[in-house]
């Protein structure tokens, strides 16, 4: 009763939360889309402030750097690709445009061009006697094609810096960030090189051009800024966006689990790429000029500091860095100048009398950046919420019992499992080394669909290097895996998956900064369709996908009775051991594997989580599904396993059943060394 009321109550403080975070935003967007009038509205009230041409063009140029801070989020917030050289993509869409509409590049008319000019892409001008060609691309067709042409230049950067990650990334992207603008100074004749594009055209709409009123730039903006939230958002809360949070929180359990780590990054950064060339469209149009100077390293480092202050990987976050730094360089430090100068003078201080602020963006952005690091590490709107740990009463919610296994859910959720008898899994002569260290030496090892096979061995004799390299994490030195009669040996451990091994590991490898819902999805992640276009279109298949795939995941966290089902919405990181453990398997399972290899199962688990785990372990073996275990507590063993594999040195030592082995002579010394079999004899 209580449990249920306190549960009533924290749902509804989080709908409250949702419903003053609705009404917000659309009173702010009332006030956006009334903006460029609202000097009216005041003086109609006889109010003295004016909004002004400059102020609306001022908030238009904040509107562009809330669009490429959303495109940056989506490659450094989603995808955690740490990139220092932004605003290259941002000059590639720019050009496009400019390139295409400025009195630039004009070659001479001929009647190759008069089809072209029936689309209104060319005219026909007089210039220096002859007849040339200007390109008059429209601005509508510029938008989808510099993102097209942006993306596809972030792929092919993407491509070959893949493999780098952190520091080196940053490095490298620096580097194409200073190489773009460079291009286009050098190569004159396309750029008219430092002095910059002239003339580029203005849009138009029905007929009538903007011109230089900012009143259409603005609405322009405001628009490119609303659909790129929605964009943000549905790609954040799909399966794309998931693999990309998967990737950041640890490449390696994100290929384990399915997701290809090549693809997400390039897709971050297409899409990311893609957002900063129509932004770059946006922006020489609205200035009607483009020059190398607007594109330089202090751009892409003030986008980034938009994205960390507001919030890495937080859309509303970002939003509203990116408006209150663009504000506060166009609108607030100009003024605090002129402020500062007035009082100055009055108070005769000659530092306040020549303070610069504008002058010093750069260095305020600084501050602003050390301080949001001491004191507000994730930003204005954090990503992810701090949690509380649950209570006594919220944990209890469920009216179920502690721990349990529902067998009768847990059959739906399993897919069809092979039938018994044969072999699913034969390991045959691998052998894996680590330069002159012999981790496995042709080790054969044969799992038979539906039983449990149990792996033990002292520390260091090879067992985990036996799971990295059938789920593909380390390459083998020779021998063949062959999984439901295939070899696997030699696939990406995303294909790996697919076929259907998942595993857990030894040192739990969960994405820590998200949660249990979330992380159990990602588990279904090579299960699912939904693609970009999917998800940000939110066609009627990608959001039936999602609703059955969020049935799903909460269905295999119930199977772990109530203790994951309460703690869905949290954080892994703020989760017990045992906890984190359940996490591990129910993200396993939900990629709807034909074996499950689980290493170390109940490691740090007290002897009661131990016994439930291994009694859950049973259950799932008795639906079907093959398990291959490594494991120290001898009683699991014996409990759980048919076979037992026994690995000293990468070597096999022995195999049988559990009996057989714990009497076994040379187990004994493996595990407990010469001397201690010894003194077992001779007590
Ligand atoms: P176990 O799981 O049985 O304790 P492991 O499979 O983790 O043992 O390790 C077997 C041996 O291989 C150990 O000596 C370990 O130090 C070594 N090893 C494991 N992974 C690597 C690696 N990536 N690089 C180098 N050596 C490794
Ligand atoms: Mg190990």
């Amino acid at each position: 009763m209580t449990a249920a009321m306190s549960l009533g109550a924290h749902e509804s403080a989080t709908q409250k939360a949702a419903r003053q975070a609705k009404a917000f935003i659309s009173i702010m967007t009332v006030v956006m889309v009334a903006f460029p009038f609202l000097g009216m509205a005041f003086q109609g009230l006889g109010l003295d402030w004016d909004i002004g041409d400059d102020d609306v063009d001022s908030v238009s140029n904040a509107l562009a750097y809330i669009t490429l801070a959303l495109g940056l989020n989506i490659v450094v917030g989603f995808a955690g690709l740490l990139d220092l050289g932004y605003a290259a993509f941002f000059a590639i869409g720019a050009y496009t445009y400019g390139i295409f509409t400025a009195y630039q590049i004009m070659p001479e008319w001929s009647a190759f061009w008069d089809p072209l000019a029936a689309i209104s892409l060319v005219e026909k001008i007089h210039r220096d006697g002859a007849d040339v060609v200007h390109f008059t691309l429209s601005f509508w067709i510029a938008l989808p094609l510099a993102a097209g042409i942006s993306a596809v230049c972030g792929v092919l950067f993407g491509f070959p810096t893949l493999r780098l990650r952190g520091d080196y990334l940053a490095i490298v992207t620096l580097g194409f960030g200073e190489i773009v603008p460079i291009v286009f100074r050098n190569v004159k004749s396309v750029t008219n090189g430092a002095a910059g594009l002239n003339g580029v055209q203005a849009p138009s709409l029905f007929g009538h051009s903007f011109q230089v009123n900012p009143k259409p730039y603005y609405y322009v903006g405001l628009v490119l800024v609303f659909l790129l939230v929605l964009f943000s958002v549905r790609l954040r809360d799909s399966r794309i966006g998931r693999s990309w949070m998967a990737v950041r929180e640890d490449e390696t359990a994100a290929g384990a689990m399915g997701v290809d780590h090549v693809k997400a990054k390039l897709l971050a950064f297409a899409i990311g790429a893609a957002f900063a060339g129509m932004t770059g469209v946006f922006y020489v149009a609205k200035l009607q000029t483009a020059t190398p100077d607007m594109f330089g390293f202090p751009v892409s480092v003030m986008i980034l500091v938009m994205v960390v202050f507001g919030g890495m990987g937080s859309v509303w976050g970002v939003v509203a860095g990116a408006a209150v730094l663009s504000l506060l360089q166009t609108w607030f430090l100009p003024s605090l100048t002129n402020w500062s100068h007035g009082i100055g003078e009055a108070v005769g201080n000659r530092w306040m009398q020549k303070v610069d602020f504008a002058g010093s963006t750069e260095l305020i952005f600084g501050i602003i950046l050390v301080m949001t690091m001491l004191y507000r590490r994730d930003g204005l709107i954090p990503a992810a919420r701090k949690q509380a740990a649950l209570s006594f009463d919220a944990q209890n919610v469920q009216g179920v019992v502690r721990g349990g296994f529902n067998k009768a859910a847990a059959a739906k959720l399993l897919r069809d499992m092979p039938k018994k008898g044969g072999n699913l899994l034969e390991v045959r002569g691998v052998t894996v080394k680590f330069g002159g260290l012999v981790a496995l030496n042709a080790v054969d090892i044969t799992v038979p669909a539906g039983g449990v096979v149990a792996v033990i061995g002292p520390n260091g004799s090879g067992k985990s290097t036996l799971f990295n390299v059938i789920t593909g994490l380390v390459q083998a030195d020779g021998g063949s895996i062959k999984f439901d009669g295939a070899e696997v040996l030699g696939l990406k451990p995303h294909e790996i998956l697919e076929r259907g091994i998942a595993r857990t590991f030894q040192n739990i490898r969960l994405f820590s900064n998200l949660p249990v819902l979330t992380n159990v999805l990602i588990g279904q992640h090579a299960r699912l369709h939904t693609g970009v276009a999917g998800a940000v279109l939110n066609l009627p298949s990608a959001s039936s996908e999602e609703r059955t795939a969020l049935q799903r995941a909460k269905d295999i966290a119930a199977l772990f009775g109530n203790r994951l089902t309460p703690r869905l919405g949290q954080v892994v990181s703020n989760l017990s051991y045992a906890n984190r453990r359940r996490v591990e398997i129910a993200r396993a399972l939900a990629s709807q594997p034909k074996i499950l290899l689980l290493d170390e199962p109940t490691a740090g688990m007290n002897p009661a989580e131990t016994l439930e785990l291994a009694e859950q372990i049973k259950s799932l073996n008795e639906l079907g599904l093959t398990i291959l275990i490594i494991e120290h507590k001898l009683d699991v063993v014996t409990q759980l396993a048919d076979t037992v594999v026994v690995l000293d040195h990468g070597e096999k030592l022995t195999e049988g059943k559990p009996a057989e082995v714990r009497r076994n002579e040379e187990v004994l010394r493996a595990y407990l060394g010469r001397a201690a079999t010894e003194a077992a004899h001779a007590a």
